[in-house]
């Protein structure tokens, strides 16, 4: 007899939610990704203590037609890649089909959703175990309410940090996800608190009013750059506004806020000497590119890509961020980029 099975589904959802789903925020992140990906104009995300007890994200986006409803929760079940060939052209947030699986399987998960034509389906699943699924009310687009996350895995509960931490950064994520998608408008609020508002104008430097506050979006300047292979567009803090962290960098590819390490030398290097030492500038930068140059299949939370041409990316970064301070005359002529 060998010794080698096949786990069954539930166990391997519980796996794969391990990779996917760290913390609330990565629930947060998959959720509202799925929203975005569905054509909302309106997200409304609400958390009580930190997501830990309840996390709710509601979007007027398409909808899931109720013939597909429980497919989306098998694993590896997507609509927004067919074959091999989609894979090196993702223009989705998602194309995985592992998040509601996966969250699924470590939460009271409910779901109601309608594409607006007929009536809606409403799903509830206790650990990833269906429990109800019914009809449910016409309105289009989604409500998911994911109640005590982690319930059923006590070692990553313990693992949480204080509320104060993970809310910190659900905050961080919805703020970054709201200026990639300024002509959406988000919503976020915390044990019936509103944290962020934004009202999807398709305005970023209003976004960024909203998120870091008039004072320091009125210190912004736009910037657009382009070469042969890319699109560097978005909002530049004059030097005078610092920060203690790189927080306040964000770069989003192709739509999705990603960690660039390249991208982040390159503003320094940009701002090169009129930032103190251990300060970082306050940046929103958007780069566009053909999908094949970026590989967003690197990372289980997608939080980091691979890029080609790195260095034309980098060199277009830092000088443009130089001309640009040049010609505020912030800083003298002929500096060389290194
Ligand atoms: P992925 O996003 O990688 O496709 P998910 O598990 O996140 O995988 O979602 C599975 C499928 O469920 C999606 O491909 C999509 O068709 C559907 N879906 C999930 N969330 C929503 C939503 N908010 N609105 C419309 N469809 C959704
Ligand atoms: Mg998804």
């Amino acid at each position: 007899m060998g010794k080698i099975i096949q786990l069954d589904e539930s166990l391997a959802n519980k796996i794969a939610a391990g990779e996917v789903v760290e913390r609330p925020a990565s629930v947060v992140k998959e959720l509202v990704e799925n929203a975005i990906d569905a054509n909302s104009s309106i997200i409304e995300i609400e958390l009580e203590e930190a997501g830990l007890s309840k996390i709710r994200v509601l979007d007027n986006g398409d909808g899931i037609e109720q013939e597909d409803c429980l497919i989306a929760f098998q694993r590896h079940a997507t609509s927004k890649i067919k074959n091999e060939n989609d894979l090196f052209r993702i223009r989705t947030l998602g194309f995985r089909g592992e998040a509601l699986p996966s969250i699924a399987s470590v939460s009271m998960f409910d779901i109601t959703t309608s594409t607006g034509e007929g009536p809606g389906t409403h799903l509830h699943f206790k650990g990833g175990v269906l429990e109800t699924n019914e009809f449910a009310s016409s309105r289009k687009g989604t409500d998911i309410i994911v109640q005590h996350l982690f319930y059923n895995t006590p070692a990553r509960l313990k693992y949480m940090k204080t509320i104060h931490t993970e809310l910190g950064n659900i905050s961080d994520l919805v703020n970054r996800l709201a200026l990639a998608h300024p002509s959406i408008s988000f919503r976020l609020s915390h044990n019936g608190k509103r944290m962020l508002t934004t009202n999807g104008n398709g305005d970023s430097l209003q976004v960024l009013a909203s998120i870091y506050g008039m004072n320091i979006a009125k210190k912004m300047v736009p910037i657009h750059f382009s070469s042969l292979d890319f699109e560097v567009k978005g909002f530049v803090a004059l030097p005078e506004v610092t920060r203690a962290s790189k927080n306040y960098i964000s770069t989003v590819i192709n739509g999705r806020f990603v960690r660039n390490f390249t991208v982040v030398r390159a503003i320094q290097e940009g701002y090169h000497t009129l930032l103190p030492i251990g300060r970082y500038p306050v940046v929103y930068l958007e780069v566009r590119m053909d999908p094949l140059l970026v590989d967003v299949n690197v990372h289980p939370a997608k939080l980091e890509v691979r890029l080609s041409k790195e260095d034309e990316l980098y060199k277009l970064i830092a000088e443009g961020l130089k001309n640009e301070f040049q010609q505020k005359q912030l800083i003298p002529t002929n500096q060389p980029v290194r």
